[in-house]
């Protein structure tokens, strides 16, 4: 393995801005993880499971790209993966208050730790899991905003969830 970086996140769901970050971290690192963010506390509208399966498949024929999953603490991750680079994308003000806040909590828990931002393309600005979901649930079409995978999983999702 040459030198790669961890990309943590709930990826509930994936979309074309998480995509935009890991095709362009790909020219600076050798490798990227995707690490899925299994946190029992929060609900998701996708399982671990489900998050998993639709990143393999995104990501079926690109070798560069690994996918994994963690619990608990990043830096333990971190720590475990034996690297000390963390990935986060950046899109505004508030996810700068967030990520810098995040940053400096994992900086204090594992002194080695360096956090990498890569700053949003301008196309995927506007675009965040919650959206997506807001969207589908009011019957609007995501197709722009995330991969064809995740729009039919959702509609699926959604589907399944009004027969209920
Ligand atoms: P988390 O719950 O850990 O914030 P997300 O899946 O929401 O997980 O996001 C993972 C990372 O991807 C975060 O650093 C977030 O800022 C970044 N990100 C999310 N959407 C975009 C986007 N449209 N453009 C760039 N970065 C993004």
């Amino acid at each position: 393995m040459g030198n790669y970086v961890i990309y943590p996140g709930s990826f509930d769901p994936f979309t074309k801005g998480h995509l935009n970050i890991i095709d362009r971290v790909v020219k600076v690192f050798d490798e990227v993880i995707v690490a899925v963010a299994h946190n029992v506390a929060k609900e998701t509208t996708f399982t671990l499971q489900e998050r998993l399966e639709i990143l393999k498949e995104i990501f079926r024929n690109r070798p560069e790209v690994k996918i994994d999953c963690f619990e608990g603490l990043l830096v333990d991750y971190v720590k475990k993966a034996g690297t000390n680079t963390v990935l986060r994308g950046m899109r505004t003000v508030s996810d700068f208050e967030y990520e810098l806040q995040m940053a400096l909590a994992n900086k204090t828990l594992f002194k080695e730790l360096e956090t990498v931002f890569m700053v949003t393309d301008s196309a995927y600005a506007h675009i965040s899991s919650s959206l997506i979901k807001q969207i589908i649930s009011l019957s609007g079409s995501v197709k722009e905003m995330v991969p064809e995978v995740v729009e039919t999983r959702l509609k699926k999702k959604l589907l399944k969830k009004r027969e209920s």
